[in-house]
C-alpha cells in the first residue's frame, strides 16, 4: 500500500466501513507477516506520579494539586518486577512522571537490581533526562526507552508543553537513545485539540523516519483538572480538528503498522478505557501485537490518574482467553523488536 502524506490523510478521513475493512485487513496481514501471532505481555509498573512538567493534557501535571502524590521505594518496585517474572512476562516497563526525586543513580541501581534478580528486559519511560543519565541507565542494563513525541506539529507541541524544551529537543533525546543502543519507542496522542488530519499523517511519516522499534498510539482522554480538559486551548484550526475517537485511533494504529511493519505496537490502556468491551481485541486485530498488564500495587493505581477512569489490563486467565479467542497466543521470552534486530 502506497504511504505518502495524501493517501494517509485520505485514510484518516475515510468513513466507509467496507473500505475501512480493507485497511484493517492490510494491517493485520502485515502484522502477521512481520511480527507473527504472538502477543507480548509487558508488566507495567507506574512507580511515581510526581512530575515537574505541566503538559496541558495530563492529570499528573505539577499544577494539578488534586491528586495524591506517591513514589514507590526500590524494594516495592523490585517486588512487582519479581511478580511479573513469576507470571511469565519477559519485560517490565518502569514508568513515572518526570520526577527529579528519582535521581539518575537511584534509577541506575533500580535497573541493576531488577536485572540481577529477574533477568527481565527493562523498559524505561521517565520522560526527558540528559544523555549522561541515558548512558548510565543503559550501562546498568536498561534495554528500551519509551518517550512519545505526542504530535509532530511543532507549534501545537509548544502550546501543549509550556515552559518545556520544544519538539526539536524531544527528537534529539530520541536520537541519543538510538545512539546508545536502546530499543526506541515513541508515539502520539490522537485527537489533541488543534491537531488536523495532516498533522496525524505527518506523525505516521515521522514514525517511519525515526525508524521506531515501538509505537504507542492512544486517544486523548479529557481530564477536567487540565487546561485541555477545561477547553483552554481554542484556536482557529479547531474547525479542522480530528476526533479523539476510537476509530481514528485504530486508523492510526493500522497506518503505523503499514509504515513500520516490524515495530512492536501495543493495544493501549487508553483504547481499552474508551472501549472496555473489545477495544483491546480490535487493537490487536488492527496492527497491535503487545499488551501491558498493570503491575502497579492496588494501593497506588488510582493515584496514577493521567486521565479519569483509566482501565487496567490485569493479569487474568480471562485476559489470556481473550487473546487466544482471536487466534493469537501469549508470547514467551523478551519479545524484542524485530525492527532493531534487522537494523543491527
Ligand atoms: N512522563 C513520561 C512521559 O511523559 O513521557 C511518562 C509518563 S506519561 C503519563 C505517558 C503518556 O501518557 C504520555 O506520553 C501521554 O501520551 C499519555 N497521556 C497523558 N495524558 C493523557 C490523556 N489525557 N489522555 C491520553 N493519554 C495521556
Ligand atoms: Fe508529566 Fe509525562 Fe504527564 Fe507530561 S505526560 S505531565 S511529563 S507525566
Amino acid at each position: 500500500m502506497e504511504l505518502d502524506k495524501n493517501p494517509i490523510s485520505a485514510w484518516l478521513q475515510e468513513d466507509d466501513t467496507d473500505r475501512l475493512e480493507t485497511l484493517w485487513h492490510a494491517a493485520d496481514r502485515v502484522r502477521r507477516e512481520n511480527v507473527g501471532d504472538a502477543v507480548h505481555l509487558r508488566g507495567l509498573i507506574e512507580f511515581s506520579n510526581h512530575c515537574q512538567r505541566n503538559c496541558f493534557y495530563c492529570g499528573l501535571r505539577s499544577a494539578n494539586k488534586k491528586i495524591r502524590r506517591y513514589r514507590m521505594d526500590l524494594d516495592e518496585i523490585v517486588h512487582c518486577a519479581c511478580q511479573a517474572k513469576d507470571l511469565g512476562y519477559g519485560t517490565v516497563v518502569l514508568q513515572s512522571g518526570e520526577d527529579p526525586g528519582c535521581s539518575d543513580h537511584w534509577v541506575a541501581s533500580l535497573v541493576r537490581t531488577i536485572k540481577e534478580q529477574t533477568g527481565l528486559a527493562v523498559t524505561l519511560s521517565l520522560g526527558e533526562r540528559g544523555r549522561d543519565a541515558f548512558l548510565l541507565w543503559r550501562d546498568a542494563g536498561a534495554d528500551r526507552y519509551l518517550m512519545r513525541f505526542e504530535t509532530s506539529n511543532a507549534g501545537l507541541y509548544a502550546r501543549l508543553h509550556p515552559g518545556a524544551p520544544g519538539l526539536e529537543e524531544r527528537f534529539r533525546q530520541l536520537l541519543w537513545l538510538r545512539e546508545l543502543g536502546y530499543e526506541v519507542g515513541s508515539g502520539v496522542l490522537v485527537g489533541l485539540p488543534g491537531s488536523t488530519h495532516m498533522d496525524l499523517a505527518n506523525d505516521i511519516l515521522m514514525f517511519a523516519e525515526l525508524d521506531l522499534d515501538m509505537i504507542g498510539i492512544g486517544p486523548w482522554i479529557k481530564h477536567e483538572s487540565t487546561p485541555l480538559g477545561r477547553g483552554e486551548l481554542q484556536d482557529n484550526t479547531d474547525h479542522k480538528r480530528v476526533a479523539a475517537s476510537e476509530t481514528m485511533t485504530y486508523k492510526m494504529m493500522a497506518l503505523a503498522r503499514l509504515a513500520c511493519p516490524r515495530s512492536n505496537i501495543p493495544s493501549t490502556t487508553a483504547l481499552a478505557t474508551i472501549n472496555a468491551e473489545n477495544g483491546c481485541e480490535h487493537g490487536l486485530r488492527r496492527g497491535a501485537n503487545v499488551l501491558m498488564p498493570n503491575m502497579t500495587p492496588a494501593v497506588h493505581r488510582a493515584d496514577y490518574e493521567i486521565y479519569p477512569a483509566k482501565a487496567c489490563f490485569l493479569e487474568s486467565s480471562e485476559q489470556r482467553f481473550r487473546i487466544e479467542n482471536i487466534g493469537r497466543y501469549v508470547g514467551t521470552g523478551r519479545g524484542d523488536s524485530p525492527n532493531r534486530d534487522a537494523r543491527i
